[in-house]
């Protein structure tokens, strides 16, 4: 039954990284202005887009079968597919009545190509991720009640990982300008953001692509220099580009969050240059101990896959034994998942399947022994912390995330602002903790650096 063209309706599904759910959140504010109202329970929605995900075989699984299964629930609505598994797979589309898939240039361009289709038919737009050479700008928007958000910075990756199909899906690295992002994160500190997390395909590539080229840090250090309450957090950044200014700047400013997300992959040397990953095992021992030296209460995580092609028992154990010594706080493990048209799908001898398995399990183990005692480094201490959601209606709880990564669920009066958060109990989800303080940028310089 046809509504009345009141109010379209526009379910939005999103699989992958922080990157991916950026974009999705900026699709969906783009549909909004277009007379679409976002409604992701809608039973009867006129359209679907679904931002999918294809770095591995079983993400590329779940995008097939989330578009499938959506196709078949609301055959009525247009169906429109973007993300990296519509950049390399286009046909992934056809199983629904009418359909738009958009490749990776197209997406950036996306209010462009949904103004220019005819909602009965099915098409493909896709000129092909190669020939992304600019940044493609869907803008950030500012989610009210929410007090942190993903800014993407940066897009597309211009390295060639062996394993690694990113940079086919994405096209090279691109960089938003410099005044855009400054532009940007003035908005959503005065929407009241109180955490920005800056996040990219290849973050640590940030501005090489611009003219004048820029870096990283000297992005961080303009954003910091700019007035303002917000903290920053960055996403993912490979072990080369956390340089010893970013280290500098984490430790000796506030709005800075004292945390590493480092891809790490492997820490045996013979895998890591059969991944053509640029730095060796010894590399990372130095990154992660200038890193704690520098900023004790930092939080590392490290990015593991397991089970690349040669992965032998010893190499594996190279890999667990300097984990154990690094200082991470906690890991996420991956096994290996050979791409199409990536080098390393050709690599042997390839390891069994139930081998990998195990050394996932080993290495998810030793994660949950390193977060646990990570976290107890901190019970009894006050740290910073940033609402991840609304409050509970009923318990009137929600989990507040510190800027050194720990979860803390407190009780909380709302969810703007910082809080200054006391921890008292360690347990599966995280941490329990009471709030001391709610806090704003003033008091902030202050607490931070003395845990009481
Ligand atoms: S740096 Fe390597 S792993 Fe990361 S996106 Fe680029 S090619 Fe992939």
């Amino acid at each position: 039954m046809q509504r009345p063209n009141l109010t379209k309706i526009a379910l939005v599904r999103v699989l992958g990284c922080k990157v991916n759910q950026a974009e999705a959140a900026a699709m969906a504010a783009i549909l909004e202005t277009k007379g679409f109202t976002v409604d992701s329970e809608s039973k009867e929605p006129d359209l679907v887009l679904v931002n999918t995900c294809c770095v591995t075989a079983k993400a590329e699984g779940k995008s097939r079968r989330l578009i499938n299964r959506l196709a078949l629930e609301y055959p009525s609505a247009l169906l429109v597919v973007t993300g990296c598994l519509a950049e390399i797979n286009p046909e992934v589309g056809n199983s629904a009545h009418k359909s738009l898939v958009m490749g990776t240039f197209e997406k950036d361009r996306f209010a462009t190509f949904l103004d220019a289709h005819s909602e009965d038919e099915s098409r493909i737009v896709r000129k092909g991720a190669s020939s992304c050479n600019t940044y493609g700008d869907l803008g950030s928007p500012a989610i009210p009640g929410r007090s942190r958000t993903f800014l993407k910075v940066q897009d597309g990756c211009s390295q060639r990982c062996t394993y690694c199909i990113v940079p086919i899906a994405r096209g090279p690295s691109r960089s938003m300008p410099r005044s855009a992002v400054l532009e940007r994160a003035a908005e959503l500190d005065r929407s009241g953001y109180s955490e920005i997390v800056l996040t990219g395909i290849h973050l640590g590539c940030y501005g090489r692509d611009l003219d004048p080229s820029i870096t990283l840090e000297d992005l961080l250090e303009d954003l910091l220099c700019e007035p303002g309450r917000t903290r920053y957090r960055l996403s993912s950044v490979e072990p080369q580009e956390i340089t010893q200014r970013i280290i500098d700047l984490a430790a000796n400013n506030s709005r800075i969050c004292r945390h590493f997300h480092v891809p790490m992959q492997s820490a045996d040397d013979s895998v890591l240059s059969r991944m053509a990953r640029p730095y060796d095992s010894a590399f990372i021992r130095d990154l992660t101990r200038r890193i704690l030296s520098e900023i004790p209460e930092a939080c590392i995580g490290l990015d593991v896959m397991v089970g690349f092609p040669g992965e032998d028992d010893r190499s594996f154990e190279n890999t667990r034994a300097m984990i154990e010594q690094s200082g991470a706080a906690y890991l996420h493990v991956f096994p290996f998942s050979p791409r199409p048209g990536t080098p390393a799908a050709k690599f042997g001898p390839r390891v069994a399947s139930a081998v990998a398995a195990r050394r996932v399990e080993e290495l998810r183990t030793l994660s949950a022994k390193l977060r646990q005692t990570f976290h107890e480094r901190f019970l009894g201490a006050t740290l910073t912390a940033v609402a991840e959601s609304e409050p509970d209606p009923v318990t009137g709880t929600l989990i507040a995330r510190t800027d050194n990564y720990i979860p803390v669920r407190v009780v909380a009066r709302h969810a703007e602002g910082l809080f200054q958060v006391k921890l008292q109990e360690i347990t599966s989800e995280g941490s329990l903790g009471s709030v001391s303080a709610y806090t704003n940028a003033q008091s902030k310089k202050q607490n931070r650096r003395n845990p009481s």
